[in-house]
Parts: structure tokens; sequence; C-alpha cells
């Protein structure tokens, strides 16, 4: 969204900028003989622009006095031509008249000006122009011209200078001028008009008072607003490019503040809403841990008993889960689920993928079935009969644990009397689905929430987007893992992997060979899985290869994974399919085709299927290069690490918090301005702030709220 326009004919549109927002009144264009509605009148030009505008979320003044520069242009000198050509790399400005001014053909279709000065000359080269471009900087023009110099084949030159036509000795602006996040049709200068009458309505209401500010040492909000949108000459140019101002920290420090009071307060909402109590950890749960064949790690223990003290409350828990891939968080959910049924209650686990949700539904009906738990199982690939089976078990309450998919939130779904709901791998929902699950109990209750993350968020991360959960993490592996070795291969190598994969098959082990992800063709990637399986069933003839992919009707998914399951096949060719949750212990060499379209986390995730018994397991990461800086880089992190944490630490880095948290982009439509790596120290105050507001002050709460948050707010509530 935070396009640039800043081109150089977006530039000359300026000049024609909206009447209305502007304050000069345009006639409607008598000439023109076609239907009103098509004539340019002020009215509805205005209110294009005003629709254009709310596009970028500017509707209220306070929306544009909020909309700050994403970065400054210093245009307060004029640098001689034989100057600016020796300073390499930097925008400069330079001034001259024009010499010549051509349309040339070769090596394309492109107008080239020239403009001289006393020192010397520069080629202007415009590859997009208008016609009118070529009169506007006729021979004798005066142009001021600014962008990056380079040397080219006609000497000193600049591709798509921002310009300006000016008269000899026009004042050149004294301070940086500001350049604004904008979107398609809308120009730089429209924004600045709107954003400068904006600013002379705006109640500059400061909602932190002087005392407060003073003891933040923050500085307060009107002069911050004003040195963001108009620089003052003498204002230190570094610390408001590199934002770190104390005007930029202002800001930085109210979104934080809003975005921590916005999601404290959902969460105190939520809270208000009753909960059934779910005090007994009784005979299931007893038998349950009575018989697991193996004891649960500390970091489980631990995880346990602040799930159980949540469940004791009568307000719902609302309790991410982290744990890294293998970590174990399965038989805590089943531990939590029984926890409910001991208490008479229905425990409902959803999974983002019907492989994922049947492995669950595997797993806990193995250890819970036995003890006499009565299941069911809903997906919405069952035949209807099935289905309607399945709602008659839940609607009655006769099944205690009901395992499925998104087919669990059909409105058609009424369970008796839920307790618990479970969400595994919570961010490939979104919020409103998970809530709608939340939603499956009777008037005015709430069931409690667990929601489970392999996908590990950095300490900073979590406390700002998640401060409306509270977090476990399980931060130790199962005892008797070997790490996994991590080797990086060039493709070209791949008769070399096919005989590991066979070597592997020989000494009685399964392997997973996962084929590229293809983003452009679903159907592309379809035939390299099928092409790959057949590839490998002929060079192994020995061994038997299984294939599963998306568009695998779910009968052949099942009996395809069930094969595997049971070494009845030992390779297992399948697309990403696999990613979440799979578990084969005997599986310990994993395969990855062209690894370097995948990001860290889902590599991560993939790399984590093997690793999971005593076995010594290896993942080969099969690349084609040339690699890409990042992709490299994201390589060498996974050779380098088996650690989810430092793996999500280094995604982050790699790809900054929007893009990492992606289902939670809410949570991100908060952050404009602040950055979770270096402004730590202020996310802690604002937190604290926080706190100490919704205790207090709940006017100040509003204002600030208000002001930060508006419309949006409502949105973020779900
Ligand atoms: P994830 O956290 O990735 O969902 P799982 O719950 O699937 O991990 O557990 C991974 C494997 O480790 C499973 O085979 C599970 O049975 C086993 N496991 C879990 N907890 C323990 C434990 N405390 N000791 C030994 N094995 C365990
Ligand atoms: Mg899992």
């Amino acid at each position: 969204m935070a396009a640039e326009d800043q081109s150089a004919s977006a530039e000359l549109n300026n000049t024609q900028a909206d009447p209305a927002i502007a304050g000069i009144t345009a006639l409607p264009d008598s000439s023109s003989k076609k239907p009103a509605k098509k004539a340019k009148t002020p009215a509805n030009t205005a209110a294009k622009a005003s629709e254009k505008l709310a596009k970028l979320g500017l509707r209220k003044d306070m929306d544009f006095v909020l909309h700050l520069p994403m970065r400054y242009e210093d245009e307060t000198e004029i640098v001689s031509m034989r100057d600016a050509s020796f300073r390499g790399g930097s925008s400069v400005q330079v001034e001259g008249v024009v010499t010549e001014c051509d349309i040339q053909y070769r090596p394309r279709r492109q107008l080239v000006v020239t403009i001289a000065d006393d020192s010397g000359q520069v080629v202007l080269r415009f590859l997009n122009f208008y016609g009118n471009q070529t009169k506007q900087m006729a021979v004798g023009v005066r142009v001021r011209a600014r962008g990056e110099l380079r040397h080219g084949f006609f000497g000193a030159e600049m591709v798509h200078p921002h310009y300006k036509i000016v008269n000899e000795g026009a004042p050149l602006p004294t301070a940086l001028t500001p350049v604004y996040p904008s979107g398609e049709g809308v120009p730089q200068a429209l924004l600045r008009k709107a954003i400068a009458n904006a600013m002379t309505r705006v109640n500059w209401h400061d909602t932190l008072s002087p005392a407060r500010l003073a003891a933040l040492h923050l500085q307060d909000f009107e002069s911050s607003i004003r040195i963001l949108h108009n620089p003052p000459p003498d204002v230190d140019q570094h610390s408001l490019i590199e934002r770190e101002h104390p005007a930029w920290e202002r800001m930085k420090f109210d979104e934080l503040l809003a975005q921590q009071l916005s999601l404290k307060r959902a969460q105190i909402t939520r809270r208000s809403k009753g909960a059934n109590a779910l005090p007994l950890v009784g005979e299931l749960s007893n038998s349950f841990l009575l018989n697991l064949p193996f004891s649960l790690t500390k970091a489980q223990e631990k995880v346990l008993a602040e799930i159980r003290d949540d469940l004791r409350e009568a307000f719902p828990m609302q309790r991410l889960l982290q744990g890294d891939v293998g970590s174990g968080k399965t038989i805590v959910a089943a531990l939590a689920a029984a926890q409910a049924i001991d208490n008479g209650f229905q425990a409902a686990l959803m999974a983002p993928t019907e492989i994922l949700a049947e492995q669950h539904f595997r797993k806990i009906a193995a250890w819970l079935e036995p003890l006499g738990v009565k299941t069911a199982w809903l997906t919405g690939s069952l035949k209807k009969k099935e289905k309607d089976a399945a709602n008659a078990l839940i609607t009655s309450g006769e099944a205690q644990l009901v395992i499925g998919t998104h087919a669990l939130i059909q409105d058609s779904v009424q369970f008796k009397k839920l307790g618990l709901v479970i969400v595994d791998e919570q961010h490939r929902f979104g919020v409103s689905q998970r809530l709608n699950l939340a939603n499956k109990t009777e008037a005015g209750k709430v069931p409690h929430q667990l929601m489970m993350s392999a996908t590990p968020i950095p300490r900073t991360l979590a406390m700002t987007y998640y401060a409306d959960l509270e977090v476990s993490i399980i931060d130790e592996l199962p005892p008797g893992r070997t790490p996994i070795v991590t080797r990086v291969i060039d493709q070209n190598r791949r008769d070399e992997v096919i005989a590991r994969v066979q070597a592997a098959g020989q000494e009685g082990k399964q392997v997973y060979w996962v084929c590229p992800l293809i983003e452009e063709s679903e159907t592309l990637q379809l035939q390299t899985a099928t092409d790959t399986h057949t590839m490998l069933a002929e060079a192994l003839p020995e061994l038997k290869v299984g294939l599963v992919h998306g568009r695998l009707k779910p009968a052949e998914k099942q009996a395809t994974m069930e094969a595997f399951i049971r070494n009845d096949s030992q390779v297992l060719v399948a697309t990403t399919v696999i990613e979440v949750g799979v578990d084969v212990p005997n599986a310990s060499l994993m395969v990855i085709e062209h690894a370097e379209r995948f990001g860290l986390s889902q590599l991560h995730q993939l790399r984590g299927r093997v690793g999971r018994g005593a076995a010594a397991s290896v993942c080969l990461l099969l690349y084609q290069g040339p690699l890409g800086g990042t992709a490299k880089q994201r390589l060498a992190t996974m050779r380098e690490s088996n650690d989810g944490f430092e793996i999500a630490r280094k995604d982050l880095e790699l790809r900054g918090p929007g893009e990492f948290l992606g289902a939670r982009q809410s949570g991100e439509a908060m952050l404009r301005f602040a950055n979770l790596e270096t402004d730590q120290w202020l996310v802690d105050k604002a937190r604290n702030l926080a706190d100490e507001l919704l205790k207090n002050d709940p006017i100040t709460v509003a204002a600030h709220l208000e002001r930060w948050l508006g419309y949006k707010e409502e949105f973020l509530r779900v």
C-alpha cells in the first residue's frame, strides 16, 4: 500500500491538482457536448479524490494529521553540475537551461533532454513520457531536476528524475520535503494540501497529561506532529530521516500505547464473559497420565499446570501454547481435553487441514477411547449421512471429544455442553473463525480456548501482538532425540540424493520427498509431484513409493498416509500438504526440492517431520542456483540451526513483522511507525502505561483509542 508515486509524470499532474482540495474552483467544461455526468465538476472530482484518500485509510481530519511522511527529501540545495558528477550514488538536485530536447528511438522510444549550467551539462532521460513534456521542456526553459546522477553513454545523466519548471532565482525550500505513503492516483501535492487543511481544523488536545509526558520523557503531541509534517530548517535532519527524533518517538509511543490498550481492553471484555469452571482433575485425566508410555517433560508439566489453573476459573481461558515442532503439544492438548471431559463437558479440537485433523484424531482417540471416551469426527469431506451422524452425537452431548476441520464452525453444528475449544496451528485460522467456535456454547457463557502454534514468536512480538493472550511455551524437546543434520545440496547432485534415499530404505528407514512449491500454478505443482513419483518409483524398484497431494480424494489421501504410517510404503512423495503435524517416528530422511522457494518457517516445519524417533535424521535441501541474497541466508540458517525460536528470529529479521505474522494482520495494521526490533524500550513503557490507564483513567483510554484507531478498532475487537 505504501507505494510511492513521485514519478515525473505524477509530479506533472500535481500542477493540475484537485480543485476542490486546493480550494480553487474550476468551472465545468462547458465546451463538452457529452452528458453532464461525464463533465469534470468540482463536486465529482472532489468525491473521487476523497474516495481515493479513503482507500488509504484517510477519512477524518485526524487520519490525515496522523498520515506521517515515510521519508524526507532534501531539496534545500542546488549542486552545480560539475560537483554533482563527483557525488556518486545519492540523490542530488541540479538546475539548468534546456539546450536540447529530442525523442529518440534507440534502443527504445524515449525523451532525452539536456540541461546545462555554467559548470557542465546533465542528460535527463524519460522512458515513459507524455507528449506535452516535449513542449514543457522546450529549449531555453529552466528546469530543476532531482535524482540519482549516473555516468551513462551521454555523460552525466538522470533517469526519470523528479523535475520542475522554474524561473531563474526561484526560491528553494528551506527545510526537508516530506514524502508520504500514497496510492495510485494520489499525488504527493494532493496529500500535502489535504494534510495541511486538516491541520488547521483538528483538535490538538494531548491525550497524555504534561505530568505523564514529563515522567516518560516524551514530547507533546502537537509540536511533534508539526515537526514531522513541516520540518523546521534547523531540525536535526539525520534523526528525522532515521526516525529517531523525539517527535518520532512520541508517535511510536502513541501507536504502541493504542495497540496495547486495544488488545488489553478486548481481553478484559472477553474475561467479563462467564465460562464454566472446570476444576476437576478427575479419573480420566489421571488414568490417561498413568497409561502414557512416557513421562511428560518438565516443560510439558509446566504448561499443563498453567492450563489447569486457567480451566479452574469461571472466566474463559485465552491461552496460546507455543512449542517447536515435535515438542509434544498434542499430549498437552489431550490432557486439557480430558479435564473438560472429567467435568462433564465436551471438548472440540479444530485443525487447519484434513490430514492434520486426521492425525490428531488417530492419536488422541487411541489414547482416550480405551478409557471410555466417546469421540466424533467431522470434516467437510464426510458423506451427508456420516455428517448427520456426527452432528447427532455432538448435539446430544454423547460425543465428549470432537475433532475436525473448519467443518466444526458451521452453523449446523450444535454442541450440547462445549467447555473447551482447542485450535491447532492457530495462525492458519482467521481471528473470526477461531471466535466462531468459541461462540458455540450456551448463551452468556464462553468456552475456554487453547490455541497452539509451532511457529514460535520472539518475545517482543508475542508481547505486542498477543498482548490479549496468555502465552505458554514448551521450551524443551522430549528426551532421546538426536538433532537433525541438514545439508544444502545443488540439484545437479540429484543422483547422489536418490542413492541416499535408496540406502535409507534398505536400512529400514522411511523417507519424505517434498516437491517444490509452485505458487503460480497448482496444476504445475501437481504435475511435478506426479513426475517425481514416477521417477522415484522407477529409480527405486525395491521400495514402495507413495504419493500424496492436495487434489487427492480424502479417502485416497487417507489410504496413502495409512500405508506410510504402517511402513507399507517407504518413500512418500508429497506436496506441502504434509507441512504440519504429520507424525511418523520411523521417518528419518527428508528431501526438499527447490528449497530456495520456501519460507524459513515452512522449511522448519517440513524438516520437523523427521527427527521424531530415536534414529539420527537427515534433511537434504536441494536448491537450484543462482541463489538470491535472502534465499542464501534462509538456507544457511536452516543448515546452522534446529531451534525454532532462533529460526523465527531470523525469519522476522528477513521478512519484517507484517509478513511474518500473516493471518494476524489486524494487529499489524496498528503499527505503522514503531519498529519492534529497535523500539523495544518503548513497548515496555507503553505496556506499563496501558495497564495503569485501564485501571484508573477510562477517559484517557477512550480519547487515545479514538484518536489512533477510530473506526479501525471495531474490526480489531473481533
Ligand atoms: P508437536 O508439538 O509438533 O505437535 P507432537 O505432539 O506431535 O509434537 O509430539 C511429537 C512426538 O513426540 C510424538 O510422537 C509424541 O508422541 C512424542 N512425545 C510427546 N511428548 C513426549 C514425551 N514427554 N516423551 C517422549 N515422547 C513424547
Ligand atoms: Mg502438532
